[in-house]
């Protein structure tokens, strides 16, 4: 990407990263008269998908309300106009820039629907004042080349990740602090009511996640014991919840690593520090193999090409979308998806390896549930996910199917989650 436009005005379009920090149109637009934001909603995020429920439920839709009102006040802080704008991004985009004579930027997504209309957009428009570039990865994609194979699991990621990002410093062009201090009415101005036992209690916005990573590294240095807790059920501590801010970008990555840096200088670097690196390159695996694999990530029968059997029942589907299953522990966790849009990472895999081993249903519907329900809701790392659980992409052991009564008796033996969830 080419740093720099000689236009008097830019356009950022902002997609899964609204945040101001961390951002690399910063470097083009620098001594630009007029920068603006844009963010356009397009219908079909919400539409009915083929199994006859919304992409997106209308708490997911509240939070993305919430981030972009505290995106719109960070950037207001800078005299930057937000532009939210409801249609399909192929005539807007386009007819904005133009309208404007501007330059435009936007960071690139993968995922089909995403990958094309961005294509569509930049057909229309003069290449030369278009940037656009890869983000939110740790991992950066100019370090690593994949060639001509990606590699076959995590692990052998891992160790390349591990090898590049060894004596990585990860800094930021500004220090990261809270920008504006108004963070609770945000869950007024959505109307978004927090259910009394949600794990993630948090309102949307970048200023809200720089919250939560204090709180979990330097306020409570809950991270120095996170690998023994990263396996709980309940409460908004056992794990770090940044997932709630990564799927919108609204904090990066390399925000993450380098308060967790800053963290283990402070505090020490242990097992459970480290895990939590070990966790975002999980992250970053899916993220790699969807820019990757680009349409063949999302195939049914994943990136085996092996064809892999399962009968459609909706009843079955039903019982398990509305947690009344015959397993109170995948009950419980399906209850709480779907009254507060969280489930543990331990819920995840179990309720995952219930329908499409247990109940030997259509992985891409359970994911398609997911996607409606999770206020994490990444593209990647749901898909990435529901393919290894299944057992038709990046498992080396072919599927993992959990037994979920082992699984309850382990992780809630003294039945505090089901309780929480199940009303008898
Ligand atoms: C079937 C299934 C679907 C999933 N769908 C999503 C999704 O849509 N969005 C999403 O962010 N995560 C998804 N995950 C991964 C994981 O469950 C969540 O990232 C995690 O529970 C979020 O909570 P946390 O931020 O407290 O995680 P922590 O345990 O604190 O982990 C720290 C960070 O590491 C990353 N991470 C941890 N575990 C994984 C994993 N298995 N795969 C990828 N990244 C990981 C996340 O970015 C997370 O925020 C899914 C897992 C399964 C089994």
């Amino acid at each position: 990407m080419s740093m720099s436009t000689n236009k008097e005005t830019h356009i950022h379009w902002f997609g899964n990263d609204l945040r101001m920090v961390d951002q690399p149109f910063a470097r083009i637009t620098n001594g630009i008269q007029q920068l603006i934001g844009l963010y356009v909603i397009d219908p079909k995020r919400i539409a009915f998908n083929q199994w006859g429920f919304r992409n997106m439920s209308l708490q997911r839709l509240q939070v993305l309300r919430e981030h972009l009102i505290d995106l719109e006040r960070d950037l207001a802080d800078q005299g930057i106009p937000l532009m939210v704008r409801w249609g399909d991004p192929r005539d807007i985009v386009p007819r904005e820039t133009q309208k404007r004579n501007a330059s435009l930027s936007f960071m690139k997504e993968y995922a089909t629907h995403e990958r094309n209309a961005q294509s569509q957009v930049l057909d229309q428009l003069d290449p030369a004042y278009v940037f656009q570039y890869d983000g939110n990865f740790l991992l950066q994609p100019d370090d690593c080349s994949w060639d001509d194979s990606f590699p076959a699991s995590f692990s052998r990621f891992r160790k390349k990740a591990e090898k590049i990002l060894k004596h990585q410093t990860y800094i930021l062009e500004e220090p990261l602090k809270r920008r504006n201090k108004i963070i609770e009415p945000l869950l007024k101005e959505s109307q978004r009511e927090l259910h009394e036992h949600s794990a993630i209690p948090f309102p949307g916005g970048t200023n809200a996640g720089i919250d939560r990573l204090n709180a979990y590294l330097f306020q409570s240095k809950r991270a120095s014991t996170y690998k023994k807790t990263r396996n709980g059920l309940l409460g908004k501590d056992y794990s770090t919840k940044f997932s709630f801010w990564l799927a919108v970008g609204a904090l990066s990555p390399l925000m993450i690593m380098k308060e967790l840096k800053k963290y283990e200088e402070k505090e020490g670097s242990n097992k459970s520090t480290y895990w939590i690196f070990f966790e975002l390159l999980w992250r970053d695996f899916f993220r790699h193999a969807g820019k990757y694999y680009k349409d063949d990530f999302f195939a049914k029968n994943g990136l085996q090409k092996s064809s892999w059997g399962y009968h459609e029942s909706k009843i079955a589907f039903d019982e398990w979308v509305n947690g009344n299953t015959l397993n109170d522990f995948v009950n419980a966790n399906m209850v709480e998806l779907k009254e507060t849009g969280f489930m543990s990472n331990r819920g995840r895999q179990n309720a995952a390896s219930f329908l499409v081993h247990d109940q030997q249903e259509d992985w891409r519907k359970g994911a398609a549930w997911f996607e409606h329900c999770l206020l994490d809701y990444d593209v990647y790392s749901n898909h990435g996910n529901w393919q290894y659980v299944t057992g038709v992409s990046f498992n080396p052991r072919g599927g993992s199917q959990f037994n979920v009564e082992a699984q309850a008796d382990r992780y809630d033996s003294d039945r505090r989650f089901r309780q929480t969830w199940l009303k008898n």
